[in-house]
């Protein structure tokens, strides 16, 4: 049975950030389990962790930064739009240099992220992006002057906090995001010769305290996040484990314990399978059912041990003789294995049981009250169902191999007899 290749399909189609998503390392898991035991609030992330939880919310990430950068946009066409309709032309074309910058701005930001980068390469680009969006905001309320200098500040903090809030970025490049917002309020209010600056600090520590709750909500979102991730992990550690166990019970299922070959109830399903798909009818197949010669004897005169010793050997040499991929062997009684060869004509079919056959012979396992030769011989009957032939039916082709193996016993044990030959026909 192809045991490697049913283990190991399922992760072939996957990237490599994916495929540890799916099977986590057994030390990740550990980090896994040893933070959910702990509190919620002190979850902090491994390296390791902390990359696969980067890989796995990447896209998730990318698309709300893109999301915004369009809205920001926007924002900034409509913003143009009303001061054209409230201010004069003069101040309104005064804007167009900071108002304009902006575009550019959001739209490289936009698209870096639309594409796999470096972890640095998405900070660098969302904080500079995010700083120039800001100071071209804040120029703007410059220009417009009187009341509009602060109305457009306050925009812009106002931009500044939705960016905090949504965007899925470490704390610390969102705590980077409220200190620009606020410095650049700061120092464009400090500026503002419409205030006083007593009331441009109040004004900049008012809005400080909200950004500052809303970076501590934000880490609560980061903090809850990285629990659903570890918990996303841990559940995917529990199903890979279980799929492991299923695969191997599957397995355990299908094999003969002894010889480690397909056991009968494996062997009927391949006989359905390959009936279902009609491959019997299609491309022919012939099968053989070798029987060990004298095997109760060498169980009497060497003992059971021995006997189960001689059955792997046996059990080997047939896995050994046969077609890789393409043909099947099952231990189908005690001493009796079946081997099916989808597609073989009967010279094929006669030139792999002579090979089980000599090479059974020629391992010289011992069977000293023997009565064919003092060592371990095996006889094979053949069933071939051609290409040509009518359909024929599993049980019939069966009794076929079994009425040769029979006539193989009677014409004296050791030898391989086809069906159609002399000595078999009749049987059946
Ligand atoms: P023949 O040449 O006619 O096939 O003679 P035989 O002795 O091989 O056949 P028979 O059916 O008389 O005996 C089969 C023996 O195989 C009897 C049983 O004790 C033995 N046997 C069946 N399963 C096992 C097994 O798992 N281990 C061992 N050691 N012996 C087994
Ligand atoms: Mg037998
Ligand atoms: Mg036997």
């Amino acid at each position: 049975m192809n045991t490697k290749r049913m283990m190991s399909s399922g992760n072939a189609a996957r990237g490599p950030w994916e495929t540890r998503l799916q099977s986590p390392s057994p030390a990740a898991l550990e980090e896994v389990h040893r933070l959910l035991a702990g509190r919620t609030r002190d979850i902090r992330l491994s390296p390791e962790l902390t990359q696969l939880f980067r890989e796995r919310s990447w896209p998730h990430t990318a698309k709300i930064i893109r999301a915004w950068m369009f809205w920001v946009i926007v924002l900034d066409v409509l913003m143009l739009g009303l001061n054209a309709i409230l201010l004069t032309p003069k101040t309104v074309l005064s804007m167009l240099l900071p108002a304009s910058c902006m575009i550019p701005a959001a739209l490289v930001t936009a698209t870096t992220f639309a594409r796999p980068q470096t972890f640095w390469v998405r900070g660098v680009v969302i904080l500079s992006g995010v700083f120039l969006i800001l100071l071209c905001l804040a120029f703007v309320g410059i220009r417009a002057s009187n009341e509009f200098y602060e109305r457009h500040l306050t925009i812009m903090l106002f931009v500044a906090v939705t960016a905090i809030i949504i965007f899925p970025i470490p704390v610390g490049w969102t705590t980077a995001i409220s200190v620009f917002a606020l410095g650049l309020f700061l120092l464009f209010q400090l500026r503002n010769p419409n205030i006083e600056v007593g009331s441009a600090l109040a004004g900049t520590l008012f809005f400080a305290c909200g950004v500052f709750a809303t970076v501590v909500a934000r880490r609560t979102i980061v903090i809850l996040a990285h629990k659903t991730f570890l918990l996303e992990l841990r559940d995917r550690g529990r199903l890979a484990a279980l799929t492991d166990a299923n695969t191997r019970l599957e397995l355990l299922a299908r094999t003969d314990p002894l010889t480690g070959v397909a056991n009968r109830r494996s062997m009927a399903e391949m006989l359905d399978r390959l009936w279902s798909e009609d491959i019997q009818r299609t491309r022919g197949v012939a099968m053989l059912m070798c029987d060990v010669d004298e095997f109760k004897k060498l169980n009497d005169s060497l003992g059971h041990a021995e006997g189960d010793r001689c059955l792997v050997k046996v059990a080997g040499i047939i896995r050994n003789s046969i077609r890789d991929e393409i043909d099947q062997v099952a231990r189908y009684g005690g001493e009796e294995f079946l081997v099916l060869l989808p597609g073989a004509d009967e010279g094929t079919a006669r030139t792999i049981a002579e090979r089980i056959r000599s090479r059974v012979e020629a391992a010289r396992l011992p069977n000293p009250a023997s009565r064919v030769t003092p060592y371990l011989t095996v006889s094979i009957g053949i069933a071939v169902a051609t290409r040509d032939s009518k359909s024929i039916l599993v049980g019939q082709l069966q009794r076929r191999a079994d009425a040769a193996l029979y006539a193989a016993k009677n014409t004296g044990r050791n030898c391989v007899l086809v069906y159609a030959d002399e000595a078999s026909r009749g049987q059946i």
